[in-house]
C-alpha cells in the first residue's frame, strides 16, 4: 500500500506555502501525524503524493508571552505545552486538556494545531481553547487572517482550512490575569488506549469582592457538531454567587440546553448527560478556587 510519494520538511512558512500551491491540492499538511497516518491508513482519506512537514517552521513551534497574551505555535506538541510553567499558571485548563491526550508518545509528537485542525469537537485541546476565547492565525487562500478559534469548525472533523492549500500558524490566547483562572476535567474509559467520554474546560473571572461570578466561559465536548460554548451554562453563572446553589443552577442549565448523543464504543446519551452534571460540579468549583487563590497547579495531566 503506497501512503505517499514525498515528504518535505520546509524550514519557513512561505517555503511550505509554495510546496502546497506546486502539489496542486495532492500535498497535505502533517504535524505529528498522529491522526493524519491512522486516517490515511484507515482508507477515511486518500494518500495524498506528499506530506508537507511543518515542525521545522520555527514559526510554528514558538511558544511566546506579548503582554498579556500568549502566542503559541500550531506545530508545538502536546508534551511541550504540558511541560511550560507560564501556560500551566495562566492557561491551566490548556495543560490539563493536552496532558491527557493519548499517551506519552502521543504527546511527544501529536501538535494542538493538528488537534484542531483535525476539527473533532472532543478534541480536548480544542476544548480548552475554545473556553479560553483563543484566536488562530492562518493563512486562508495565500492570506494570513487572525479568526475566533470557533469559526475554524465547519462540522464533525470538517475544518473551515483545507490541509492541501492553508496553514494553521499559531494561536493568540488571553493569559489568566488576577481574579480569573481555567480547569479542565474529563471522563474516559481507560481500557488499552483511553477512550475519552466527554471533556469540560471552563474560565472564570471573579468579582472584586472574590465572592461572585463576574464572568464565564464553558466549553463541554462532545455535545454538538462542533466545538461550542455552553452559553446556557455560561449565563446561568454570570453575575451569581460562588456556591454549591449556583453550580447546580449551571448544571440544570446544561441540562436543558445540551443534547449529547450515545456513540456505540464510548457512552449512552443518558450517561453523557450525567456525566456533564459530574464535570461542571468539579470544573467549577475547582477554577473559582484557582480564581480566588491565584494559585493554580495543573491536575491530572499524563497520568492515565
Ligand atoms: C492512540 C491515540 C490516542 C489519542 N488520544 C487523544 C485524546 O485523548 N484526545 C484528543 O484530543 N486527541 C487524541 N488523539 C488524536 C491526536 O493525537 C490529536 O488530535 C493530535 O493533537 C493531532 O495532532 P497531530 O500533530 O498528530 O495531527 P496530524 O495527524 O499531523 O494532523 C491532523 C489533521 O490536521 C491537519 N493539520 C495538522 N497540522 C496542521 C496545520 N498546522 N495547518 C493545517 N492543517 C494541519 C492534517 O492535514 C490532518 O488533517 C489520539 C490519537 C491516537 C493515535
Amino acid at each position: 500500500m503506497t501512503l505517499w510519494t514525498h515528504y518535505h520538511t520546509p524550514s519557513s512558512l512561505d517555503d511550505a506555502l509554495a510546496l502546497l500551491q506546486q502539489y496542486a491540492g495532492r500535498a497535505r499538511v502533517i504535524g505529528g501525524g498522529t491522526d493524519l497516518l491512522l486516517d490515511i491508513r484507515h482508507g477515511t482519506l486518500t494518500p495524498p503524493d506528499a506530506l508537507i512537514d511543518i515542525t521545522a517552521i520555527s514559526e510554528l513551534c514558538e511558544v511566546t508571552q506579548d503582554g498579556n497574551y500568549l502566542m503559541l505555535g500550531a506545530g508545538v506538541t502536546h508534551t511541550r505545552i504540558v511541560q511550560d510553567p507560564l501556560i500551566a499558571a495562566r492557561a491551566t485548563c490548556l495543560v490539563e486538556s493536552c496532558g491527557v491526550v493519548g499517551g506519552p508518545q502521543v504527546r511527544n509528537v501529536g501538535t494542538l494545531g493538528g488537534n484542531v485542525a483535525h476539527a473533532l469537537p472532543a478534541g480536548d485541546g480544542t476544548t480548552s481553547l475554545v473556553a479560553l476565547d483563543a484566536e488562530a492565525e492562518a493563512t486562508i487562500d495565500g492570506e494570513r487572517r487572525w479568526l475566533p478559534i470557533r469559526e475554524l469548525f465547519v462540522g464533525p472533523g470538517q475544518s473551515l482550512l483545507d490541509a492541501t492549500r492553508d496553514v494553521l500558524i499559531r494561536f493568540r490566547i488571553p493569559l489568566s490575569n488576577e481574579r480569573e483562572a481555567s480547569a479542565f476535567k474529563r471522563i474516559m474509559r481507560p481500557q488499552g488506549v483511553a477512550l475519552p467520554i466527554l471533556g469540560c474546560a471552563t474560565w472564570v473571572r471573579l468579582d472584586p469582592s472574590g465572592a461572585r461570578f463576574e464572568d464565564a466561559r464553558v466549553c463541554i465536548g462532545p455535545v454538538a457538531q462542533v466545538p461550542a460554548r455552553a452559553g446556557a451554562v455560561e449565563a446561568a453563572l454570570r453575575g451569581q454567587p460562588i456556591g454549591a446553589e449556583t453550580v447546580e443552577a449551571a448544571v440544570e442549565a446544561a441540562r436543558s440546553s445540551l443534547s449529547p448523543r450515545t456513540s456505540k464504543y464510548r457512552a449512552t446519551a443518558t450517561y453523557r448527560q450525567e456525566m456533564i452534571d459530574v464535570l461542571l460540579r468539579r470544573v467549577l468549583p475547582l477554577a473559582a478556587q484557582r480564581a480566588r487563590t491565584g494559585e493554580a497547579v495543573a491536575e491530572g495531566v499524563g497520568l492515565e
